[in-house]
This record gives C-alpha cells, structure tokens and sequence, in this order.
C-alpha cells in the first residue's frame, strides 16, 4: 500500500481523472513517497487523494492541490527558480518543489512540525531545500526576491511584505479566504508580477488551514 507502484497510480488519476497535464509535476510526485510525511497508522492512505492529519491540528495538503498549485506556479513554461513556501507542515510539498526548483526555503511556525519535517526529509537528501522556523508573514527578507511564492495556509487578504519580496516576472499563489462566498470557503489566487505591476487571476475553490500569525 506505500509501495512505488501505488504512488504511480495517484499520479495517474492526477493525470486522467483531476486534469493535471504538467509531466514535471507529475514526475516529481511519483518520485516523493508521500507515505513517509504521514504517521505510520496512516500510511495505507497516503496515496489516496486526501487531506489527512499530521498533528497539533495541521493536515498535508491533498495532492491535485499540490500539483494544482505547483502546475499553475510552472504554466507558460516557467521554471520555478528560487521558491518561498510558507508552512512546511510535515515537508511533503517542499519535497515535491525541491524536485523541480533551483533553490527551495519554506517557513513553519510551529516548531515541533518544523522538526518533524526535518526528520521526514532526512532520507530525501535534498541540498537545495531549507527549512526555516518563522513566521511567514513577514517572508524571508533576507533571502528575497523569489521567483515564486507559495502559500499552504489560507490568508484573509494578500500579504503585501510577500509581493514585495516577489521578483519581476515572479508569480505567487495563495489560498485566500472570501467572506463573501460563505462561511469556510476559500480560492487560489494567482498573482504575477511584471514590471509595470500585479495582475491576479482566481482559481478553484479550496480549504486550507488559516494562516496564523507569530511563532510556537
Ligand atoms: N505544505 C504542507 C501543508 C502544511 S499545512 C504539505 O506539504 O502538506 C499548513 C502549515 O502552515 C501548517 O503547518 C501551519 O502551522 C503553517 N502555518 C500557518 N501559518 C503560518 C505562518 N504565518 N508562517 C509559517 N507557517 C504557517
């Protein structure tokens, strides 16, 4: 049930049933063995198409929404490059990134999930992936601009100080929360950057864990 050949089969509903055409994406999933990033009574699940939980109230993300966003960040042919994900979580979506981008730091606030992280990482050997414990709304100031931003936490509005640490030509996206669409509900955001400003374009509805402010 964790074994490469049931990874390959979620790749390929990603591929078939959920739409997802980009073979990068694709490719770095089939190569992340998601089953390591959840608690071992979980394990035969990990290659459904789920959310599940990871502890202290926090969930990985459900995978068409890691390959949904990091398909969206890549459309047009774009490289990733430098990349800031905001919460780590257990690490799996920063595995999945650090197999196609050139640089990957990610923050987490909570400290014990952060170490968790670290420890689901270990075996992956991954030298362009650092793990930072922070708080992610204020980014990474000192290693900014990033090509691309990616959020795996629902925000209540664009954090401006993330835009501003976004290069030109740099796309972020985001889960952001809308009141207006009843209670819970959530939408990606996609947002680039050019040189003359930012455009945004709404994705698909989805449900994130909020993102919080300062660290534990
Ligand atoms: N990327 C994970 C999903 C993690 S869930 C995956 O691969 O499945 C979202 C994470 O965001 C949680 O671990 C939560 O603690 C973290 N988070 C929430 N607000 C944050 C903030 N302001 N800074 C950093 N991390 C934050």
């Amino acid at each position: 049930m964790t074994s490469q050949r049931t990874r390959e089969r979620m790749v390929e509903r990603l591929r078939e049933n959920r739409g997802i055409r980009d073979e990068k994406v694709l490719g770095a999933m089939s190569r992340v063995p998601r089953h390591l990033f959840v608690e071992e009574a979980l394990a035969h699940r990990a290659y459904e198409d789920d959310a599940l939980p990871i502890g202290l109230g926090q969930t990985i993300s459900q995978p068409y929404v890691v390959a949904r966003m990091i398909a969206a960040l890549r459309e047009g042919g774009r490289e990733l490059g430098r990349v800031l994900e905001v919460g780590s979580g257990c690490g799996y979506q920063a595995a999945v990134l650090a197999q196609l981008a050139t640089e990957v730091y990610s923050i987490e606030r909570i400290q014990a999930l952060l170490d968790r992280a670290r420890r689901n990482l270990l075996g992956l050997k991954l030298s362009n992936l650092r793990l930072v414990y922070g708080d992610g709304n204020a980014g990474l100031e000192k290693v900014a601009p990033f090509d691309s931003i990616i959020l795996a936490a629902a925000a209540p509005e664009i954090p401006q100080v993330l835009l501003q640490q976004l290069a030109i030509n740099g796309r972020m996206i985001l889960p952001l929360k809308t009141p207006d669409a009843g209670r819970g509900t959530q939408q990606l955001v996609l947002i680039d950057r050019t040189a003359r400003g930012f455009t945004e374009t709404r994705l698909d509805a989805v449900r994130f864990v909020p993102l919080e402010a300062g660290k534990i």
